[in-house]
């Protein structure tokens, strides 16, 4: 990965439908890192929207040489226009942040001072929004606690993707190969000397979040399947665990046979079956699960695709 030594940091800024936002966002980032002198450049990626973002994208790279923008042919999702983003990034820092200002642009200072103390990665975390409902708070936390229990590698609950990240650990970052990239856990599995910072999430600044309950759902299988082979483990063993009790109960079976006492046992019957049933379809799913994954992973398809590099020059760099 070429580093531009003229560089300091990249934002790098996923955006789906949000017009609203990414002129506000740009301004208050472009104050921030001003104030600060600091050489910089804004890769702002537009993930398939339908909305006005590619053309503000466009107007903002005209007036500003250091806003820049990738145009994905379609949708293919935040964690795949993260990647983009750290793909053409040349900055000797790498921060990553949503863009509807719920991660401040005011907290990069404190993630640089903690960079330049020497952490190679600074994370972030977010601390408990009030007003977040009850429902998506239980959601979150006994997600993460699933996850740790499942998953090879510590994953922090309620960090955020809003992170910066050393040139060195964002080159060991695009070197992983796989397909599904599940960024939180991604990077706790590269290592390298990490920190912590928390923040207070901002209210969106406008718009309405593009997670769906199912979106979520996809994003916390893939933080599983991707670190943890348990669950085919936790099947193995359930399997193993009914096939005793199958056993035990099939020599209890055979016993009253033989006692002459065997009577039709419609509930038992019904019961057991049901009950095998439900195991062995949920084993299937289980392994089913990680074979999609692993055809996905084979089939090598890109992770995204760019209809469109913006820059001032427009020389396609
Ligand atoms: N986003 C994206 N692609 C998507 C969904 C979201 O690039 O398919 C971007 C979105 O524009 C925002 C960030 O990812 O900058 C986080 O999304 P959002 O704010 O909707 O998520 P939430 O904060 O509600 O978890
Ligand atoms: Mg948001």
């Amino acid at each position: 990965m070429s580093t531009d030594p003229d560089i300091f940091i990249t934002l790098v800024v996923p955006v789906y439908n949000e017009q609203e936002n990414i002129e506000h966002l740009v301004q208050v980032c472009l104050e921030v890192l001003k104030a600060h002198q600091w050489t910089h450049e804004i890769i702002l990626v537009d993930d398939g929207s339908k909305d006005k973002s590619r053309a503000i994208i466009k107007s903002l790279s005209a007036s500003h040489a250091q806003v820049k923008g990738l145009v994905f042919s379609r949708n293919f999702g935040h964690q795949a226009a993260l990647h983009a983003g750290m793909v053409a990034s040349k900055g000797v820092y790498v921060v990553t942040m949503d863009g509807d200002m719920q991660h401040p642009p005011s907290l990069i200072p404190t993630l640089v001072g903690q960079a330049e103390k020497g952490f190679q990665v600074v994370n972030t975390r977010r601390l408990e929004q009030e007003s977040l409902p009850w429902s998506k708070k239980m959601t979150s936390r006994w997600y993460y606690r699933l996850l740790n229990f499942l998953s090879d590698v510590h994953i922090e609950p309620a960090s955020a993707d809003f992170r910066l990240m050393h040139r060195q650990v964002v080159d060991a970052y695009l070197s992983l190969p796989e397909r599904h990239r599940f960024n939180r856990g991604l990077v706790a599995w590269l290592g390298f000397t990490q920190t912590f910072v928390d923040f207070q999430p901002a209210e969106r600044y406008a718009g309405t979040t593009k997670f769906s309950f199912l979106r979520m759902l996809g994003l916390g299988l893939d933080g599983v399947t991707s670190f943890s082979v348990k669950p085919l483990r936790l099947a193995f063993y359930l399997g193993s665990a009914v096939s005793v009790l199958a056993l035990a109960y099939s020599l209890y079976a055979v016993v009253i046979f033989l006692l002459g006492k065997a009577i039709a046992g419609w509930t038992s019957l019904l019961v057991s079956m049901l009950f095998l049933g439900g195991v062995t379809l949920m084993c299937l799913g289980v392994i089913g699960e990680y074979v999609a994954r692993i055809y996905d992973e084979v089939r090598g398809r890109p992770i995204y695709i760019v209809q469109e590099t913006i820059t001032q020059n427009q020389d396609g760099n």
